[in-house]
């Protein structure tokens, strides 16, 4: 039996529910079925947070739904799942899956522990077992308004605590993905993970590697771009888990004797969460082109060590990089190419003339890499000072600028050549920039 805690007594309310989940809540009850909001939504209500979606959970089948709903669609293969869209509100409604012992309605596919497919239903109380952590499996039930809890997810909200379902080397082998859920969950809800759940990861953090590189993806997307960046890499490096997604990351950091690369990774993803706090757009661009950094810094080092010419050594390098990464977490193109330009822009900072600089500020992905750019003033005093020159000569006009820069030979400070007192004042009358400009570009 669940403990059922009946609506006076917990704080969620339907006033925090999105009108999408609960259409589809009631209308699934009018329609005879069992309905309930679950797992991230339920948990995140009542530590009183904004939940990012809701998912409803339901003893309809697919096809079922389906029919209660005009606007319904349904998705996937390895998980069955319903779809239904309220502008651009999507509410996902699961059908409450069984344990699988001989009951019908479904299939399930396991291979060496791991669940390749899960479609078979069951009852609520299976559901619950069936999900990851406890805090994951509470139930709001739209029949009473009551939450039911089957596992003891209050407690563990009451301690502030991620306890796995079930056997803690099962689940990961059943799902390794649930690795970096704890890690990720830990990191967002800023709670512990029971030493019994982080005890496999030693073992089976492995596993990973196996895992579809396309669903790695995602769940970095999560992990990084949803405002607790810093905290998930942390988490992940605590554990030991960033080798199994970043390894050259990880080798790259183990060689940072000046500590500038963790600087740059610890700036660019802290930069990153305020700018998701601020409802700014991220892009994943810019985030692998930090976390890569130093791994395709120090091989294009070698390369033109080696002899190559610095650009093709740049180039090679990216290449090189991107193509291994890819073998674990799926980057899409469109985002590949982004990562390569920000890298590729770095050493043109170095070159100042009038024609390079005027060129280099209309590229595209100038302000991406002139972010980036900023982030690397940890690697020297002299990159340092010219994130800065990158920094005044923008708060010139066009005219200023080319008037402060020598044609061919690499110009000093912006400003200097005229070096008009007057000019300098009216610059600084019209607030000369101290910091850096926002970017505009990390779209
Ligand atoms: P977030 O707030 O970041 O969305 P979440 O817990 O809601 O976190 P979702 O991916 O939205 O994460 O998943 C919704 C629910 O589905 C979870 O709360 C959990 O009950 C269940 N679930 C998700 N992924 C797994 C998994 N790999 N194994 C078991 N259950 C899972
Ligand atoms: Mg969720």
């Amino acid at each position: 039996m669940p403990r059922v805690i009946p609506r006076e007594q917990h704080n969620l309310s339907r006033k925090q529910i999105s009108r999408g989940a609960l259409k589809v809540l009631y209308g699934l009850k009018d329609a005879g079925f069992r309905a309930c909001l679950v797992g991230g939504a339920v948990r995140d209500l009542l530590l009183g947070r904004q939940p990012k979606d809701f998912d409803v959970a339901t003893d309809a089948t697919p096809e079922e739904v389906k029919k209660v709903f005009r606007n319904c669609r349904l998705i996937g293969r390895r998980f069955r799942l319903a779809h239904v869209v309220f502008g651009p509100e999507i509410v996902e409604v699961a059908t409450f899956r069984g344990t699988g012992d001989g009951e019908s309605g479904g299939d399930r596919h396991v291979v060496d522990g791991r669940i390749l497919r899960d479609n078979v239903w069951g009852t609520i109380e299976e559901d619950a077992l069936r999900r990851d952590f406890r805090v994951n499996a509470l139930y709001y039930d739209i029949a009473d308004f009551s939450v039911l809890d089957y596992v003891g997810g209050i407690d563990d909200l009451e301690q502030k605590c991620l306890r796995l379902i079930g056997d803690p080397a099962t689940r990961y082998r059943e799902d390794p993905v649930r690795m970096l859920r704890a890690a990720r969950l830990a990191a967002k809800l800023e709670f512990s993970i029971d030493p019994a759940a982080a005890a496999p990861f030693k073992e089976l953090g492995h596993l990973l590697a196996d895992a579809p590189s396309a669903r790695l993806f995602d769940e970095c997307q999560k992990m990084f771009l949803a405002g607790y960046g810093l905290a998930s890499f942390r988490m992940l490096a605590r554990y030991d888990l960033l080798r199994h997604l970043f390894p050259g990351t990880v080798h790259a950091l183990a060689h940072d004797a000046s500590g500038a690369l963790e600087q740059l990774i610890e700036r660019g993803l802290g930069g990153t969460d305020a700018r998701v706090a601020d409802g700014r757009p991220v892009t994943p661009a810019f985030l692998f082109a930090v976390l890569l950094w130093g791994e395709v810094a120090a091989l294009a080092a070698k390369l033109q060590d080696e002899g190559a010419v610095r650009s093709l050594a740049w180039q090679r390098a990216a290449h090189r990089v991107m193509a291994e990464q890819g073998k674990r977490v799926a980057i899409p193109r469109r985002f590949s190419y982004a990562i390569e330009e920000i890298w590729a822009l770095q050493p043109r900072f170095a070159e100042r003339t009038r024609k390079r600089v005027f060129r280099l500020m209309a590229h595209p992905r100038f302000r991406a890499a002139y972010d980036f750019l900023l982030l690397r003033s940890g690697e020297s005093g002299e990159l340092r000072a010219c994130g800065e020159w990158w920094t005044e000569v923008q708060a010139l006009s066009p005219e200023q600028l080319s008037e402060s820069l020598a044609p061919k030979s690499t110009a000093g400070k912006p400003g200097e050549k005229t070096g008009s007192g007057k000019r300098r004042r009216r610059r600084g009358g019209r607030g000369r920039r101290t910091s850096a400009p926002q970017s505009d570009l990390q779209e």
